[in-house]
């Protein structure tokens, strides 16, 4: 991985180089950003450049043995710890069971995503973590002597998933730090990590991309897809550029979006107080994975703002696809002032309760009761 191969986020790219070049590489490093900016990609590339027998002013060079072994992510001193989950086959699973998939998921792309890994690795239902045997992994590797290059790498991606034993054992070696080792964590959420892991370390805060880098990586990624509908996917995604590919995806084949069908379905029956048939759509709801059922709330929570914004604030500021904006012609005038409010607080309330492992169907039916009664609301 090479900064060249990555949009975005200039200005940490430039503080991430100069670091290496003034030679003061700080031992623990927090890679914080929002989801689809590519942080972990900025991980791999931080530890290639710094690795590189012959790195340029800009970048890595890419050819070097140190290098080659980078790009294949098999570097005896670079060192992944991530979510992984339990399966039969792993009772109590740790990163490097997952190793092969894991490094064929990375290397795909440059975006990634925790519902994707999850996908990847077929475990849709599991909530997966870094457990506590993680930590014994962990100190295992930073014994080991550096083998080639300077520095002994450790990329703890999606940090906030870190159960709480292992998170303590990475605050010991935060505090104490193996020599020349470093300790990159990515992470989504700074709320969900430890306090004093957070004081241990620096924080590097990356940004959303901009319309303008969303579309140049689609371009890049997919050279043979339609100029308009790359630029209306980088219009669309909001900075997450994972969710521009999927919106890519959709407006290529014909708008078959299962959150978007999903999201009609349940305001149309909700609306019309059709239980049984919302009882068959919590069925399907339950099916789908935790992290795509959250993926399917904020989706939800973006259609309810971008209806409210058409009906009540300006059109120009709403932002739909095709499908979506023939949706919310109709449907807009039921959002409004009266019931906003209420509307997302539901909406986050059962992703709340997703993530607290409640069960799903009851979620999802009592969510649509509720929705009912506030698309009945009559508007102020
Ligand atoms: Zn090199």
């Amino acid at each position: 991985m090479q900064f060249k191969d990555i949009e975005g986020n200039e200005n940490v790219k430039k503080l991430l180089i100069r670091s290496v070049k003034e030679n003061r590489i700080s031992h623990g490093q927090l890679f914080l950003g929002p989801p689809g900016c590519g942080k972990l990609a900025f991980a791999i590339a931080y530890a290639q450049y710094i690795s590189c027998k012959n790195r340029t002013e800009t970048d890595s060079c890419g050819v070097c043995p140190s290098c080659v072994k980078f790009q294949k992510l098999i570097h005896p001193d670079l060192h992944f710890v991530y979510p992984v989950v339990t399966s039969t086959a792993y009772k109590k699973p740790v990163s490097d069971d997952y190793i092969a998939q894991w490094r064929q998921f990375v290397l795909q792309r440059n975006y990634h995503g925790l519902d994707l890994w999850y996908d990847f690795i077929g475990s849709e239902n599991a909530q997966g973590a870094i457990f506590a045997q993680e930590s014994q992994e962990i100190i295992k590797k930073l014994n080991l002597k550096t083998f080639e290059g300077e520095y002994k790498v450790m990329i703890i991606w999606m940090a906030e998933k870190m159960n709480e034993t292992a998170a303590n054992k990475l605050l010991k070696m935060l505090e104490e730090p193996p020599a020349k080792t470093l300790f990159v964590l990515v992470a989504e959420n700074e709320e969900q990590i430890l306090t004093t892991i957070r004081s241990r370390v620096q924080l590097i805060k990356f940004s959303a991309l901009t319309t303008e880098e969303t579309e140049r990586g689609l371009l890049k990624e997919f050279p043979s897809s339609d100029l308009g509908k790359i630029k209306d996917s980088a219009i669309l995604c909001a900075g997450d550029y994972l969710e521009a590919v999927s919106i890519l995806s959709q407006l290529e084949n014909g708008g078959g979006d299962p959150d978007f069908e999903l999201f009609t379905t349940l305001m149309r029956e909700s609306f019309s107080s059709h239980y049984d048939k919302i009882i068959k759509l919590s069925d399907d709801l339950t099916k789908l994975g935790r992290e795509k059922q959250k993926r399917f709330f904020d989706y939800c929570q973006r259609m309810v703002r971008e209806c409210f914004l058409m009906s009540s604030v300006s059109r120009e500021l709403v932002r739909m696809t095709p499908a979506e904006m023939s949706f919310a012609e109709k449907f807009s005038p039921f959002i409004h002032h009266g019931n906003i409010a209420a509307l997302t607080e539901l909406l986050s309330e059962a992703a709340r309760n997703i993530e607290r492992n409640a069960y799903g169907k009851l979620v999802f039916t009592d969510l649509a009761i509720k929705i009912s009664a506030q698309l009945h609301v009559k508007k102020p």
